[in-house]
């Protein structure tokens, strides 16, 4: 037994200025284990004092055990060999291997060298029964790796998406590919024989370049099977591409005027909606989608979508949070939202919803832009920072996700699984006069 001293870590701490139970652990713990050496049961660790600090290993002794004897150099850790024997224990042997600890100890006490003892325990058993085992094990493999992949596979096919948010925090839906049943909401559309509405304004350079592509795929996939108005607004009626549209689709043109900046053009549809909205669209569509040019439909953009009052989440900020939404910030006008305020950062290039609650969003909006102009302000980005503000006030009924509206520029993500409505490519200075 050498000169080693047997005590516990309590009798020595407050004995001795020994560590205390975490510096030990922290101190005597080998910086890693060599990878071959099964991994411990029960860890004793030896102090250069040489004490046996582990009461637990009386309590429970095991009979049969292998023991792995580790040696490591010093405070770095770094192992200089291990060797492993099986041996079978009682009571007496267990005693005797604290004395072996103590030997062992003994020979390795040069200053700045450890040693540490690996105590690994295991039943004996016969060669048939470890083959069982091992074959046991591997039917437990598959069993489980078979139980993974069918969670796997129902949580993608069947049920709500688990990789994103697909409700707010005001129990509002957030639409994503995966989150509906098209089939069955077409159905109940079907019976109410629903009419769908969609304004779309093409002023100047943006009538040519966008409007044809942006109508010959809304006539395709836009609330495919169900009856379908667009109306369109431009300040060219001669420059209106002529399509065939498909069945139930009705296309109704309007002339507005052209007003002289891109900005007062886009800040103008507000009041341009709600004056259609006024005098006929609402005895004429059950919902109503308000869409920007630059933009193409790619694939079905269906009832899934309809609701109250519907937002398109930005897709430049679906993952961003609240601080670095691009709200307007200055106090003075009347889109402003306090950086410590907002939900979502909502898209203009979208929005829905009845009638009624687009009369009202274009109205407050269109106030909100009179309000900035009287006071010579212009937010930062005009119609979209007042309709932030809105949705602010009024929260929608429903969310879009970025698959509603989404930009290629972003590059690939995980969760954009069925893009339905994407950017088109804008030159600035091709189509814009200021
Ligand atoms: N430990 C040690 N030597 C000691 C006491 C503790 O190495 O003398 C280590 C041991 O490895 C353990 C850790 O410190 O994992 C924390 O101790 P634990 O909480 O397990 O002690 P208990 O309360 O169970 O006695
Ligand atoms: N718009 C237009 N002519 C213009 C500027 C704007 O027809 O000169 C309409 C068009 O529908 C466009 C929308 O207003 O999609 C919003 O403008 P834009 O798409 O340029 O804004 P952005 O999407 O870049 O914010
Ligand atoms: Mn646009």
């Amino acid at each position: 037994m050498g000169n080693c001293a047997r005590a516990g870590p309590r009798a020595s701490r407050e004995a001795s200025p020994l560590p205390s139970r975490g510096e030990w652990a922290a101190r005597f713990r080998p910086a890693h284990q060599p990878e071959t050496f099964p991994r411990p049961q029960f860890t004793l660790n030896c102090s250069p004092e040489r004490q046996v600090a582990r009461t637990k290993l009386k309590r429970n002794l095991p009979t049969k055990a292998s023991v792995g004897i580790v040696q490591h150099a010093g405070s770095r850790g770094i192992p200089l060999g291990n060797k492993r024997k099986r041996i079978n224990f009682d009571r007496k042997l267990w005693n005797g291997l604290l004395s072996l600890q103590s030997c062992l100890v003994q020979q390795n006490t040069k200053p700045g060298r450890l040693t540490y003892f690996l105590f690994s325990c295991s039943e004996k058993s016969s060669p048939a029964t470890r083959t069982m085992h091992s074959k046991g094990k591997v039917v437990l493999l598959w069993i489980f790796a078979f139980a993974v992949f069918s969670a796997t596979v129902v949580v993608y096919l069947d049920c709500a998406r688990m990789d994103v948010l697909t409700e707010t925090l005001w129990s509002a839906p957030i639409i994503w590919e995966g989150t509906f049943e098209r089939s069955m909401l077409d159905d109940y559309y079907k019976k109410q024989n629903v009419t769908v509405g969609l304004t779309v304004f093409a002023i100047g350079k943006y009538l040519d370049k966008y409007l044809k592509d942006f109508l010959t795929s809304a006539n395709t996939y836009f609330m495919p099977g169900h009856n379908v108005i667009f109306y369109v607004a431009v300040d060219n009626l001669s420059g209106v591409p002529s399509i065939k549209l498909g069945p139930h689709r009705t296309l109704k043109v309007f002339q507005v005027e052209k007003e002289r900046r891109w900005q007062d053009i886009s800040m103008m549809r507000m009041k341009t909606i709600g004056d259609l909205i006024e005098s006929h669209i609402r005895h004429e569509v059950d919902f109503l989608f308000c869409m920007d040019v630059d933009q193409v439909f790619e694939s079905d953009y269906g009832v899934e979508t309809l609701g109250d009052s519907v937002a398109q989440i930005h897709a430049w900020f679906y993952q961003e949070n609240r601080g670095s939404f691009t709200y307007e910030r200055n106090p003075e006008s009347a889109a402003y939202i306090p950086y410590e305020e907002g939900d979502y950062y909502y898209h203009a290039a979208v929005f829905g919803g009845t009638p009624q609650h687009i009369y009202n969003l274009t109205r407050e909006c269109y106030e909100g832009i009179r309000y900035d102009k009287e006071h010579d302000l212009e937010a930062i980005w005009h119609d979209e920072s007042h309709l932030n503000k809105y949705y602010l006030r009024n929260r929608p009924s429903k969310a879009l996700s970025p698959e509603y509206c989404w930009d290629y520029k972003i590059g690939w993500s995980y969760s954009v699984r069925n893009i339905k409505l994407s950017w088109r490519l804008k030159e600035y200075e091709e189509v814009r006069n200021n």
